[in-house]
């Protein structure tokens, strides 16, 4: 998705009072979870805060879970708020006490507001026409990224937090990448990049095609061929991986990958998983030496490494986005995400940014 958004076209609107549309999660009295088109209030913001028009918007596995109430209890959801975690957006006023910010200034943001409290999570987010935003919370977007890129760089961050956690990427490597969300993707990319020879492994066809225009070697349906190494070894003539990188949280898919991996092989574990008794030969870890590990999240510290990232490669993180849906359909959005064999990573934008035929229509790209 090459195109970018008119990126400052609204940055010197003032702020309307009362309300704009926004999509919202509720919880209906019977426990039920709804996210829907809805309004929110707009606000002056408070002398730490930016009030942000929102570029665009990412929905992502978090906000399935939002949906499907399958959150931990240890996040504590205000309802109603409105949704959005993953976001790019336009300064459209920064408060007093606020440096470094101005109007017109293209930003993004981490999530994390402190202890278990999470921007667009257990708190108002970004899929509102203009919402307000703690400014500590929010990046420079370098000129080099575009909007869209920008909004998949929450991903980005945690694929790069959990690859520095394996001592990184090379040239050297054979990288073996099982499932092919947004983690996935974001990995065959760094993967790709650091110049590694890329396997991946999903059963949907849009994400292995994907996969193999952003570079991959090979692309293997792990359900037609459940022999996985086989397939790699037929592909590529090598059927293992120094590094292999679990992104789907399937448990069929958490055992292929420690078949992926070779002698001294590091396994990275980063798909979401609900634990499952699954088939897997345990004594490969024992036989391989290997060093298997997990990474969730992207800590604050891995945010700017992660633009710089970007802005160095000058990565286009958009091919990874399959539809971009307004904010007036953003029930859409979330059932269009939860669908792996039409899409790779669903976003949201307010309704203008398409009715401007500047940013991608809200159909699906060609596939
Ligand atoms: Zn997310």
């Amino acid at each position: 998705m090459s195109e970018t958004v008119n990126d400052v076209r609204t940055a010197s609107v003032a702020p309307p009072l009362g309300t704009v549309p926004a999509v919202l999660v509720r919880k209906d009295a019977d426990g039920t979870v709804t996210v829907e088109p809805g309004t929110a209030p707009v606000t002056a913001p408070k002398p730490n805060e930016l009030l942000v028009r929102p570029a665009y918007v990412g929905v992502c596995g978090t906000d399935i879970e939002i949906l499907h109430g399958s959150m931990p209890e240890s996040f504590k959801i205000n309802y109603p708020h409105v949704l959005g975690h993953e976001w790019s957006g336009i300064v459209v006023e920064a408060g007093t006490a606020v440096e470094g910010f101005h109007p017109g200034d293209r930003v993004l943001g981490h999530g994390h507001l402190g202890g278990n409290d999470w921007f667009g999570v257990t708190h108002d987010g970004a899929a509102a026409e203009l919402f307000t935003v703690p400014a500590d919370m929010c990046f420079h977007i370098p000129d080099e990224v575009d909007m869209l890129t920008a909004a998949v760089i929450e991903p980005f961050a945690c694929v790069l937090n959990g690859l520095k956690k394996i001592g990184g990427i090379s040239a050297a490597d054979t990288v073996h990448v099982h499932g092919l969300g947004a983690i996935g993707l974001n990995a065959v990319i760094q993967a790709v990049t650091a110049g590694a020879e890329v396997v991946v492994f999903d059963p949907s066809p849009l994400r292995r095609e994907t996969a193999m225009k952003l570079g991959a070697a090979a692309a293997i349906n792990p359900v037609e061929t459940p022999d996985t190494t086989g397939a790699a070894a037929a592909a590529m003539g090598r059927p293992f991986a120094d590094v292999v990188i679990e992104a789907s949280g399937n448990s069929a898919a958490q055992a292929a990958a420690l078949e992926s991996a070779d002698h001294n092989g590091r396994v990275l574990l980063m798909g979401v998983s609900t634990p499952k008794f699954a088939p897997a030969r345990l004594g490969l870890v024992q036989e391989r030496n290997l060093l298997i590990t997990s990474s969730t999240g992207a800590p604050v510290a891995v945010w700017p490494a992660a633009i710089r990232y970007v802005a160095n490669t000058r990565l286009n993180l958009g091919e990874i986005v399959s539809t971009v849906v307004p904010f007036s359909r953003g029930d859409e959005a979330l059932q269009r995400a939860q669908d792996s064999s039409r899409e790779t990573k669903v976003m949201l934008a307010p309704d203008a940014t398409n009715a401007d035929g500047a940013a991608a229509s809200s159909t699906h790209k060609a596939n």
